[in-house]
């Protein structure tokens, strides 16, 4: 009985870094995973997955994904999951029961306002399997919660989804996160 796993982590937990291994240790066995991300995400050019300690592997996108070649592949994995929709989750869902075809999907629990994304919520709601990957703030706590930077300060409002700009994001434990502190520009560091 395959499961539909879901493995989530704040911003710069080796998400994409753990996906492409999990493929590769596939291809070593002489099995096929199929790589996926949804089409939201542009930022690695098209088609690609890539993580920030430089590995990348080509992909293709969830909306590309044919159900009736599923069953050629021995598991799929999906990269930035949370920009999945309530409908792509469903249909994972199905591809691990009908089709018994495991399927390990990576990504964020929630935004940088501390929403559920989306995917997120619904891979919570249907995975049989959730894991955490593991990454602490700069206190060395555990970095639950992504702030989203735009000149180098935490910022608290703006769009969900803003891919392209200026913004960035760190990790951050629940408290620095809830008080914008990245431990830089010499905010304290209590
Ligand atoms: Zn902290």
């Amino acid at each position: 009985m395959a499961k539909l796993y879901y493995r989530y982590g704040a911003m710069g937990s080796s998400k994409s870094a753990n996906a492409i291994m999990v493929q590769y240790n596939y291809q070593e066995r002489g099995q096929k995973a199929l790589m996926v991300k949804p089409r939201i995400d542009t930022r690695d050019g098209a088609r690609i997955v890539a993580s920030r300690s430089g590995l990348s592997t080509e992909c293709i996108y969830m909306e590309e994904l044919d159900m009736e070649k599923v069953p050629e592949y021995d598991c799929i994995i999906v990269d930035e999951a949370q920009f999945l929709s309530r409908e792509q989750v469903e249909m994972l869902a199905r591809i691990a029961d009908d089709l018994n075809v495991p399927v390990i999907c990576y990504g964020l629990r929630t935004d940088f306002q501390g929403n559920l994304f989306e995917g997120s919520q619904w891979l919570l709601a249907r995975a049989d399997s959730i894991e955490e990957i593991k990454t602490v703030c700069w206190c060395g706590k555990k970095a639950t919660c992504n702030a989203r930077l735009q000149n180098g300060r935490v910022i608290k409002s703006g769009e969900q989804i803003l891919l392209g700009g200026n913004e960035s994001y760190v990790a951050l434990c629940r408290r620095h996160w809830r008080e914008g502190n990245t431990g830089r520009d010499g905010q304290t560091q209590s």
